[in-house]
């Protein structure tokens, strides 16, 4: 797929949209880098970077690397020449402050402005994948009881081993992490949609059909700025 330079594309959607299969898919077909800042701060303490000396304290501990620290991060990452062809955001900003600092940064970068994927899904399909998620104890095979059973209940179809479930994978959890999110992330695609920078996409559709909503919104925003 042909890009317009220097677009960056931000993606957002809660645990088990899909975007983030989608967004390394996209990032691969626009020959652009993709960025989440989880494996971006891995990879700089794991190079021990200024920046990753000072994260890696923190991540010790468990805790969340201020926001201060990952702009830092992302700016120094966009300055490198890969990105120079554009960027895709996967599961970054997740606050209203990160989005506005990242907007200025953008700016300062010489970015356009942000393409915004909003990955929508009804609470009921994302407490079914995410509830539904079991694997097995022996060799790690992931069933959906839902949309990948396997043959016989709570057994492995490879090994017969017992089928677990994460502790992060059960109902009360699940829902917890939803609606966190959905508190987190409702003021970031209003700020983003005040703009007129929020295109969306049926997230509850199946990867083939997600891909090509996908490169619908691409079409019609380089057509748009008379690039195609
Ligand atoms: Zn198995």
């Amino acid at each position: 797929m042909e890009m317009a330079t220097n677009r960056a594309f931000i993606f957002l959607g809660p645990p088990g949209a899909g975007k983030g299969t989608q967004s390394k898919r996209f990032a691969r077909r626009c020959a652009v880098p993709h960025f989440s800042t989880g494996d971006m701060l891995r990879d700089a303490v794991s190079r021990g970077t200024e920046l990753g000396r000072l994260a890696r304290p923190i991540m010790e501990r468990g805790e969340l690397v201020p926001d201060d620290v990952i702009m830092k991060m992302v700016e120094e990452r966009l300055a490198e020449p890969d990105c120079a062809g554009g960027v895709v955001f996967d599961g970054f900003p997740r606050t209203l402050p990160q989005a506005e600092q990242l907007g200025r940064v953008l700016e300062s970068k010489g970015f356009g402005k942000p393409v915004v994927v909003d990955f929508e899904v009804s609470l009921d399909v994302l407490m079914r994948r995410l509830t539904g998620r079991w694997s097995c104890s022996v060799c790690g095979a992931i069933y959906n009881a839902y949309d990948a059973p396997p043959k016989v209940r709570g057994t492995c179809d490879h090994d017969g081993g017992k089928l677990v479930q994460r502790p992060d994978d059960r109902p009360d959890v699940v829902k917890e992490r939803l609606v966190a999110y959905e508190r987190q992330t409702m003021p970031l695609a209003d700020y983003y949609r005040r703009q007129g920078l929020l295109d969306a996409v049926d997230a509850s559709a199946g990867m083939e059909d997600v891909s090509r909503a996908l490169e619908a919104i691409i079409k019609r925003i380089e057509g748009r700025d008379g690039r195609l």
